[in-house]
Order: C-alpha cells, then sequence, then structure tokens
C-alpha cells in the first residue's frame, strides 16, 4: 500500500493532485476545500512531499533525504505558514513567510512550497499581500491553501487557485477503517461511524477519546432508564456532566443517535440499521413506549439545549429540563 492510498477516500482529490505530479504540471496555487478532519493537511503534506522526492514520480519514495525531510516537517522549502498570533493570519505573517521569502530559489528541491491551514483565517490585507505572488508567482512556486469555508477566500485569489474539494466519505469506507486500521471492535465502530457523517479525522479523535465511552456510557443509563429514576437522580447527573462541559456535545450526540435510531426502527421496523448494535433491545423498547411526536420533540429539545447552552444559558436549567423531558415528565416545572 503506498501513502496514497493510505489515504482513505477523496478519489477525485487525489486523482487532481497525483496527475499534477506525474506530469510535472503544478498549479501555482491549490485551494483545498473541506470540513475539518476531512484529510486537507494529510493531501497537502503528502502532495508537497511527492513533489519534492529525489526520485520524482507520483509517490513519494520515503527513503531519499527529502521525503525524510518532509516527514520530520524539516523539510527547507516545505513552509508551513502559520500566524503570530492565535486564530488568524495577518499580513505581517504573508509577507514575512510567503511574499519577500518566495523570491528566494529552493534551498534544496525543485519547487518551494507554501501550506496554509485555515487560510480563511487570513486578513483582508494579508489576503492581497498574499495575491502579489499569485499574480506573478516565480515558476517554483505552489501554494496549497487550506480552508474549510473557501468563501471567506477574496474572489481574486479563488480565481487564481485551482479547487479542490474533500467530500464526506461513505459508512463504510469509515466503518472498515476503523475497524481494520484502527482495530476497533464493532459496537465501537459502528457508534463512531453514525457519529462521524463521513469524517474521518472526526472518526480517528473520537476513537482516541475515553472520555467520548464514558459519557456514552451516562447518555445510554439515562435514555435507558430515565423513566424509573428518581428526580434527584437526575439532578446528581446534570451535577456530573456539569465537570464534563468540554465534551457535551458528544454527550448530545449521542443522545440524538438513540432517538434518531428508535425513529428509525419506529418508521421502517428495520432493526438491522440501528447504529446502537449492542442495545437493539433497548432502542426498541424506547421506540415501543415514545410516540412519533415525543421522538422527533425530543430530538428538537436536544438541539435547542445545544444552542441555548452556546449562548450561555445556565447549564443546570436546561439540562435538568432536558432530562425531565427525557423522562417524561417535563410538564412537571412549567
Ligand atoms: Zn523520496
Amino acid at each position: 500500500m503506498n501513502e496514497w492510498d493510505k489515504i482513505i477516500g477523496q478519489e477525485n482529490a487525489k486523482a487532481v493532485l497525483q496527475s499534477a505530479a506525474a506530469n510535472d504540471h503544478t498549479s501555482h496555487a491549490y485551494i483545498l476545500d473541506g470540513e475539518t478532519g476531512s484529510g486537507k493537511k494529510s493531501l497537502a503534506g503528502l502532495f508537497a512531499k511527492t513533489l519534492q522526492c529525489e526520485e520524482g514520480g507520483t509517490v513519494p519514495c520515503g527513503k531519499c533525504t527529502s521525503c525524510i525531510q518532509a516527514e520530520s516537517r524539516n523539510h527547507p522549502d516545505i513552509i508551513y505558514v502559520t500566524g503570530q498570533k492565535e486564530g488568524t493570519i495577518g499580513v505581517d505573517d504573508v509577507r514575512d513567510r510567503v511574499v519577500n521569502d518566495a523570491w528566494i530559489r529552493p534551498y534544496s528541491g525543485r519547487y518551494k512550497i507554501y501550506i496554509v491551514d485555515q487560510a480563511d483565517t487570513m486578513t483582508v490585507q494579508a489576503q492581497n499581500a498574499l495575491l502579489k505572488t499569485l499574480e506573478e508567482p516565480p515558476a517554483y512556486v505552489v501554494l496549497m491553501l487550506l480552508t474549510n469555508n473557501a468563501l471567506k477566500l477574496l474572489p481574486t485569489i479563488v480565481s487564481r487557485s485551482m479547487t479542490v474539494r474533500l467530500h464526506a466519505l461513505d459508512d463504510k469506507a469509515v466503518y472498515n477503517y476503523l475497524k481494520k486500521e484502527l482495530g476497533l471492535n464493532s459496537e465501537r465502530a459502528e457508534v463512531i461511524t453514525a457519529l462521524s457523517r463521513g469524517n474521518i479525522g472526526r472518526a480517528r479523535a473520537l476513537s482516541e477519546n475515553e472520555e467520548f465511552w464514558r459519557l456514552k456510557e451516562e447518555a445510554l443509563r439515562l435514555v435507558k432508564n430515565a423513566q424509573s429514576l428518581p428526580v434527584a437522580d437526575l439532578l446528581l447527573a446534570v451535577k456530573d456532566l456539569k465537570e464534563k462541559k468540554e465534551d457535551i456535545e458528544e454527550f448530545f450526540n449521542m443522545l440524538t443517535l438513540w432517538y434518531r435510531d428508535a425513529l428509525m426502527v419506529k418508521t421502517t421496523g428495520d432493526r438491522e440499521r440501528i447504529s446502537f448494535r449492542e442495545e437493539t433491545a433497548a432502542v426498541c423498547e424506547t421506540a415501543g413506549k415514545k410516540s412519533y411526536e415525543q421522538l422527533n420533540r425530543l430530538i428538537l429539545r436536544i438541539e435547542d439545549t445545544r444552542k441555548k447552552l452556546r449562548e450561555n444559558v445556565s447549564f443546570d436549567i436546561v439540562m435538568e429540563l432536558l432530562l425531565l423531558e427525557i423522562k417524561g415528565q417535563e410538564n412537571k416545572l412549567q
């Protein structure tokens, strides 16, 4: 398996970049457009490594000095452009790292490759400065602009670049990756596949997050037992969840997935498609006990809770209301 094959999916993007490398016919600027976790950095890094490999060709040899430097991010002609200030790439950053640097010939490689991650965080002035390089690029310059929001790039930049879009993977590819490459068991692989929605980076991050599994247990305990749990226990659960606030989105994702599973079983009767495979009986029980309206309402309520927390409404209040709704006693507090 060569390095390009190791990047899961993104066949179109890989084809565009590999054929550019094969024909030595690169564009001076590429925009890699895809959501966070879709593999932009891996692709840009591999493209740069391929272009610089001393052996040439479409697959880096992995052995030459250039490949080894690229691998350890020490290649003098592969420049990672970041901002001095967190979260923004300013005009000085672009001038120092790109515009003024691009005129200096490559140190050892055939190209000078600039990789700008989160290129959409470039200020307008920074983007205007970059245009200078894009308008008259030295022959050896290749710019890689990575973004999850190409709309934030100036049209003049977009029109001078080749846009390569990254797409969500199908569930089967993610599932196979989790099982075969990361060695997850079927149950974990199913749940993560459902929650990562074709995003390989997110799938990998979830698989490594132990807190995520603890939250899953807690979410399942609550959805399965809420009806019989005393209110005092639910309040305790809220207190507990408050300590895991950073990962609370995952808790909500889990709840939503549960009620989606239930809704799906209720609508189609198809138990095979349940994401919580090991919990099939319990999902069916939820589907049996709740009406369509209740299930839909719960899903909406979870979304609403997320939104309220983002708006900084009191954690305790919104979470208590949510758990009471899950318990089926939402009216008691109203
Ligand atoms: Zn090489």
